[in-house]
């Protein structure tokens, strides 16, 4: 099956009376505990554990599915395209440092491991994450998608200058072999200077926009006789579309914006809608407000899932681990300032006020949970200072440098300052989590739950909150905290799959070792 040939055979068995495998999927009983506090007159907290019975029932077999990568011609979408095809056809390229290998580095479902359990002499015994469930394999994805320049994507490859020359080499003529289709371009809502590569647009209204791109979904899938497809956005970032009531705060009224021209409705919002319309999943890799209430109530309505904002990679991933670490260790961060440059096409775009305001957006709010978690250190609504500045400088390329200053008070009034200088191929840190973002999407296309058995099977909510961990700004369901700390976001995937198998959630405590 397609579940064993994507993770080697080490498909994980679960013996207990709480799992159960049928032909087509497995079963669980899984108990939830939390705990409920509530305050009496005297201000005691009482709380009280409570367990609440989950059934999970998760489809084995993940069927033929592909991935449209909207702004496929630009870097990341070129990389992860060459990338997989390397991986799937083993082509090593040689560098000054000799033969290299293709990985999947950087994708936290195929290069990092997680811990079952403890083997009978109490060693961890520990697994890759994408084999606790059945998952698709990138190496079976179909590739597809739109891009506003209409360059195939061997030469897009060549354009980007991410990848090493003996590999380019090499993938060119497969390469080649793809070409984007037309997308939407609404120049209001990008850099005025991607108007220099955009020769590969779609005329007419925005409803025939959307029409063709529904019509590019289905034939896309009837073409490659795909069973499901996921659409990604990965083009430029756009400025922030302002929510205006009547026009995009419902899903009626959205349709009705777009049926009727509507200016505040972008490009990206057009291709969620048309996703959702269609059936197909909907992430978004890139900051702009494309999830717009009438965007999410149409996914909620129509059962099908979106997520985004903004692939979490170098700076703000270090920031969610950072920040955690000092607000847990009691100390109290009172400055953070961001600083990157880089002089690829995405700096380029960003370098025009409002694209880079929609990155400053989802940049800021990822040490507010954190924050407010400890009110120890911080008052109500107090926050540390926080300044994010992008600079566009071509000569590094995609060779993005961050530098990032915390200062943090510590113990009786002194400060600790800890400066940190990252310089990475931006997207060679990206392109895997578009993988992830695949993977843990199409997964939850197969798990469907119940509160009770005798409740009807449910999907998740429509939107993915599961995906935090790949994303700067998670959006989530409605009235739902958001979580920015990366281990708390990595620990929830891990344990939700782990219940999807009717296993408890991991913890550190290692009483087997610590008691007699
Ligand atoms: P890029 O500029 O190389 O690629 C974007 C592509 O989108 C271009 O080929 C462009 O022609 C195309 N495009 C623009 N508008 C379009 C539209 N309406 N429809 C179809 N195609 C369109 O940028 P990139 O480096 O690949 O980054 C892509 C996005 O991901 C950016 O918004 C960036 O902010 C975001 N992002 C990147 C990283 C990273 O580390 N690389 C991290 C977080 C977010």
């Amino acid at each position: 099956t397609t579940s064993q040939a994507s993770t080697n055979g080490t498909f994980v068995k679960v013996n207990s009376a709480n799992v159960r495998y049928t032909e087509t999927a497995i079963e669980s009983d899984y108990y939830y505990d939390k705990t409920i506090v509530s305050q009496d007159g005297s201000g005691m907290l009482s709380a009280s554990p409570v367990k609440v019975h989950y059934q999970f029932r998760t489809k084995k077999e993940t069927g033929k599915v592909g991935i449209m990568l909207v702004g496929w011609g630009g870097n990341n979408g070129t990389t992860i395209t060459a990338s997989v095809l390397a991986n799937k056809h083993n082509v090593t390229w040689t560098t000054r440092r000799g033969v290299q290998q293709p990985n999947y580095y950087g994708s936290v479902m195929l290069a990092s491991t997680v811990k079952l359990g403890v083997a009978e002499d109490g060693s961890d015994v520990t697994v890759p994450f994408n084999s606790l469930v059945p998952m698709v394999h990138p190496n079976e994805i179909v590739f597809g998608g739109w891009d506003i320049s209409g360059m195939n994507l061997g030469d897009a490859m060549t354009r980007a200058q991410v990848l090493p020359y003996d590999l380019q080499r090499q993938l060119y003529d497969l390469m080649r072999e793809y070409k984007p289709l037309p997308s939407i371009y609404y120049p209001d809502f990008i850099a005025a200077n991607q108007s220099e590569r955009a020769d590969n647009v779609l005329k007419g209204s925005k409803q025939e926009n959307l029409e063709q791109i529904r019509k590019d979904i289905r034939d896309f899938k009837a073409n490659n006789g795909l069973d499901k497809v996921i659409v990604l956005w990965t083009a430029n970032t756009e400025r922030y579309a302002d929510i205006i009531a009547g026009v995009n705060d419902t899903a009626d009224n959205l349709l009705q914006a777009i049926a009727s021209g509507h200016s505040e409705v972008s490009p990206s919002t057009i291709f969620a809608v048309a996703s959702i319309l269609e059936g197909a999943p909907f992430v978004n890799g890139s900051p702009q407000n494309t999830l717009v209430p009438g965007v999410i109530e149409l996914s909620a309505s129509k059962n099908c899932f979106v997520g985004g904002d903004d692939f979490k990679t170098g700076q703000t991933k270090i920031k969610s681990v950072l920040t955690e670490f000092l607000v847990n260790a009691g100390i109290k961060p009172v400055a953070i300032t961001s600083y990157n440059h880089l002089g690829n096409n995405d700096g380029y775009n960003l370098s025009a006020p409002a694209q880079f305001r929609s990155k400053e957006i989802s940049k800021s709010n990822v040490v507010d949970d954190m924050v407010s978690a400890n009110h120890l250190l911080y008052k109500k609504g107090e926050h540390p200072d926080h300044t994010i500045v992008i600079k566009y400088v071509p000569s590094v390329g995609d060779s993005k440098r961050a530098l990032d200053e915390y200062v943090s008070e510590i113990f009786m009034g002194g400060l600790s300052t800890i400066s940190i200088y990252n310089t990475c191929e931006d997207s060679l840190l990206a392109s895997p989590l578009i993988l992830d973002l695949f993977m843990v999407t199409e997964l939850m296309t197969r798990v469907e739950y119940r509160v009770d058995s005798s409740a009807n099977w449910e999907p998740f909510h429509s939107v993915l909150s599961i995906l935090s961990y790949m994303l700067k700004a998670p959006v989530v369901p409605p009235n739902t905290p958001v979580v920015n700390a990366l281990s708390k976001q990595r620990a929830a995937m891990e344990n939700i799959m782990r219940a999807f198998i009717g296993l408890p959630p991991n913890n550190d405590m290692l009483l087997e070792h610590v008691t007699k």
